[in-house]
Parts: C-alpha cells; sequence; structure tokens
C-alpha cells in the first residue's frame, strides 16, 4: 500500500470537490476516511495464513473495481440519510465513494513493491501494475514504518501525493474564488 497519509490525503480532495458543501457533514467525512483505507482490511488475511497471491488476499478482492462499486452504491445511503434514491445527488455519490476505494488500489498500482492489484478479480486473479511507479511502498505493520524505510515513504508521497493534492485544493479555491467574484461583483476582503 501507500501509507495510510496517503491515501486519506487523496481521499480528502476528493471530498473537497462534491458540491455543495453542505452535503460534506462528518458521516460524509468518517466515511470517506473509511473507505480510501478499507481496502487494506484484507491484512487481516496475512494473519489468517491466507497466501498474498490469493484473491482474498493483500491486493486482492478488495482493491478491485468490484468491491469498489459495492461500496459506492452503499454508502450514499448512509452519507447521506435522506438522500433520494436515483436521485442526480444520489449518482453523484456513488461515483464518488466507488472513486474514493478505488483510488487506494490506483495508488497502490504506483508503489514499487509487493505483488500488483487484483483489479479485476474475482473474474480475472491477474496482479497489475501501472507502468508508472513512483511511490515507495509502504511497510506492513506500524513498527517498521518507524523507520528509515517509513521515512523514504513519506518522502516520495509528499512529492508525487502531496504536491499534487496540494495544487488540486489550490484549483479548487481559486474555482470558489471565480465563483463568489461572479456572483458578488466585486472581491472578498
Ligand atoms: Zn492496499
Amino acid at each position: 500500500m501507500a501509507s495510510a497519509f496517503g491515501h486519506v490525503a487523496v481521499a480528502y480532495a476528493l471530498g473537497k470537490t462534491i458540491q455543495p458543501p453542505s452535503l460534506r457533514t462528518k458521516r460524509f467525512w468518517w466515511l470517506t476516511a473509511a473507505c480510501c483505507v478499507l481496502p487494506d482490511a484484507d491484512v487481516i488475511g496475512l494473519f489468517l495464513g491466507i497466501p498474498y497471491e490469493h484473491v482474498l488476499g493483500h491486493r486482492g478482492l478488495t482493491h478491485s473495481l468490484l468491491f469498489a462499486g459495492i461500496i459506492g452504491i452503499l454508502l450514499p445511503r448512509m452519507a447521506v440519510p435522506d438522500l433520494v434514491f436515483g436521485s442526480r445527488t444520489y449518482g453523484m455519490l456513488v461515483l464518488f465513494f466507488f472513486g474514493v476505494t478505488m483510488s487506494h488500489g490506483i495508488l497502490d498500482a504506483m508503489t514499487d513493491g509487493g505483488l500488483g492489484i487484483a483489479f479485476f478479480a474475482p473474474f480475472d486473479s491477474a496482479r497489475y501494475f501501472f507502468p508508472w511507479r513512483p511511490i515507495t511502498v509502504s511497510p506492513i505493520g506500524i513498527s517498521s514504518f518507524f523507520s528509515t524505510w517509513g521515512l523514504g515513504v513519506l518522502w516520495s508521497e509528499l512529492l508525487w501525493i502531496g504536491i499534487p493534492v496540494g495544487l488540486w485544493l489550490g484549483a479548487l479555491r481559486v474555482n470558489a474564488w471565480i465563483k463568489w467574484t461572479n456572483k458578488h461583483g466585486n472581491r472578498p476582503e
């Protein structure tokens, strides 16, 4: 995996994109944070003796498009309880939670270690990486994270996740500012 910091940073940037801001309740943010790290619940399998390369192993089924799709369908009503099923907002949130869950596997596929991601599980058990893998893979377990390896992970994530996320958040701010000036005809103090 990329580290939990990397996954959460991307989920935060995606979450900030959701409009209107009133949708972004505490509940929304908790679920957003949960689904961006949820795929790594599969590390439990490593402790239960399920081999890494198994479809239920690490970076297997829980990192797949199908899994993200199921999460995408289940979460909108949990995030916004009075959401009308089939409404435009519902559809947007399905895509959003699918995207946040999938962002996990996408980041993992850009890491330089471990096995690839079973994007098409359970239909195809092949593991995939992207051709470009600049992110240093994060160790499994807390103790090995507090090491020079962990520092290397944070550095590579600052560069390859932190900067794009910062730029994206900056762009959202500029966009909000432009909208504000268009509406009010002058600039906020
Ligand atoms: Zn992962």
